[in-house]
């Protein structure tokens, strides 16, 4: 339904390595091996673009540049001083992966501008 929604969008997916993933408690390690990735991606690949991402430091990237190692579900910059939904900001890492920018200050503000801010 959102593939067929969303026709003519492209839609960015993390690449990741579910190997890599089973390392923490065993409620997460369950949930990862029953989430089947793949295979919402082959569909939504059937009826929309899709593009795979590589997911290196995109929860850990400001979505204005610089590198953090956040904690936590509020995303805190040491450098600019963002305070952002840490969940919201990775969103806008692959976003700005899937549009091919890399992040910057000046593309954050342009983008927040265009939006009308955070919800
Ligand atoms: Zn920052």
């Amino acid at each position: 339904m959102i593939a067929e929604a969303f026709r003519g969008y492209v839609h960015g997916f993390e690449d990741l390595n579910k190997e890599k993933m089973f390392k923490k408690s065993r409620t997460h390690n369950r949930n990862v091996a029953k989430s089947d990735w793949r295979t919402i991606i082959g569909l939504m690949g059937y009826k929309s673009r899709v593009r795979l991402l590589n997911p290196h430091n995109s929860s850990r990237r400001c979505s204005s540049g610089m590198v953090n190692a956040p904690k936590g579900a509020l995303y805190e910059c040491k450098g600019c001083g963002l305070k952002i939904d840490r969940q919201l900001n990775a969103c806008l890492n692959l976003y700005l992966q899937v549009e091919g920018l890399s992040p910057s200050l000046k593309l954050f503000v342009g983008l927040m501008k265009r939006w009308g801010g955070l919800p």
